[in-house]
């Protein structure tokens, strides 16, 4: 019988679960499971958020990627270029071609700072983010070299990875500056496109006591429209509306991979269409969408990642076995 093949877009969290767990199931002889990974570098994300504090080092987090794959699968270190779904075949920058019978795609999402006006300048002089590990190893220092001001804390626009994870480093810079002696010269201001400091009501209740006795500003519905890094303020959407910093500390605007938009797969983000309950690519046949590369209207998260490669892994198995997909997925994180 001819062997047949899975392959797996990104070797992040989501395609080296998936890989693992499809390992586990498929027989060698059978079944190839085959991921694609630009780079060999898995970091640790969470822990970017705790660089700037000196409370995780840098190099620590980034370890081997090839040393998480189960023996059995292949890694291909290569960038994703096409995937063209009529075809079921992907093409790599380096010109390899993959046929598939069945595709994960784990390809993720990144704040690109290209897609807010004026941020390209601003990053690396006064404005950081500690969604990438080099300008999260910058926002250290500049925070080691802090001595009072205005800290914007800024999210530029909705959806972006780990929803809590903004709030959490205001509340760790408010920690840091008391440790420091110099809290009540550094003011900090919480800035959201959000109707709350949080998107569930009840978290959002709770939190925003909490951000009241740390002394935390706050400024809700507002989504970032320029930065201007020479007169340090940015300014909103409507243009009617700027804030002054000292520091800023961003999440540019957030997209899905270039080779998804590239491909034509996308909803104009960058992000697959994705049937929110069995994680199907809803216009391609044999595709699975899993973690932040899916338009699914749940939290960008690890461990939604974790629940959505049960119900991916259960549904491609399911075909192989000429079933079909089960919708499972209820859109929960922890
Ligand atoms: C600061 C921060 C804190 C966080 N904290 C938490 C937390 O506390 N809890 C939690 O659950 N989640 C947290 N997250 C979110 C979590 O890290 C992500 O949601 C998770 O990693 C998503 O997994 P993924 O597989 O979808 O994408 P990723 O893990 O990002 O993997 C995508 C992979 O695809 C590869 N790739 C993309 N495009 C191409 C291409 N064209 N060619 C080749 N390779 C490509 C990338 O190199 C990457 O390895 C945090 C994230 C950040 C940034």
């Amino acid at each position: 019988m001819a062997t047949k093949n899975i392959l797996i877009l990104g070797g992040g969290n989501g395609g080296t679960m998936i890989a693992n767990k499809l390992r586990h199931e498929l027989d060698k002889d059978r079944w190839n499971i085959t991921v694609i990974d630009r780079d060999n570098r898995h970091i640790y994300q969470p822990s970017m958020l705790l660089v700037p504090f000196g409370l995780d080092d840098p190099k620590k987090i980034v370890k081997p990627r090839n040393k998480y794959f189960k023996p059995g699968v292949n890694f291909v270190q290569d960038i994703i270029a096409n995937i063209d779904t009529e075809n079921r075949k992907v093409t790599t920058t380096s010109g390899k071609v993959f046929q598939y019978d069945f595709l994960v795609v784990s390809t993720g999402c990144n704040p690109d700072p290209e897609e807010d006006e004026g941020l390209p300048e601003a990053m690396g002089k006064n404005a950081f983010t500690f969604y990438n590990l080099e300008s999260t190893t910058q926002l250290r220092t500049a925070l080691k070299q802090f001595q009072g001001g205005r800290i914007v804390v800024d999210i530029s626009s909705l959806p972006f990875k780990c929803p809590v994870a903004p709030l959490e480093f205001s509340f760790l810079a408010d920690w840091y500056f008391k440790k420091r002696g110099i809290r009540n010269k550094v003011d900090i201001t919480f800035v959201t496109p959000g109707a709350g400091v949080f998107t569930k009501p009840k978290a959002t209740a709770v939190l925003s006591k909490i951000v009241e006795q740390k002394n935390i500003n706050t400024v809700v519905n507002w989504g970032l429209g320029t930065v201007n890094a020479k007169e340090k303020w940015i300014e909103n959407m409507q243009g009617n509306d700027r804030i002054n910093y000292d520091l800023l500390v961003v999440i540019p605007t957030t997209i899905g991979d270039k080779a998804i938009s590239d491909s034509g797969i996308d909803d104009g983000m960058g992000y697959v269409p994705t049937d929110h309950n069995t994680l199907k690519a809803t216009k391609h046949d044999r595709v699975y969408v899993l973690g932040d590369a899916a338009n699914v209207p749940t939290s960008k998260a690890g461990s939604v990642v974790h629940y959505e490669s049960e119900v991916v892994l259960y549904n491609i198995l399911s075909e192989i076995c000429g079933g079909v997909a089960m919708p499972m997925f209820d859109g929960h994180a922890t």
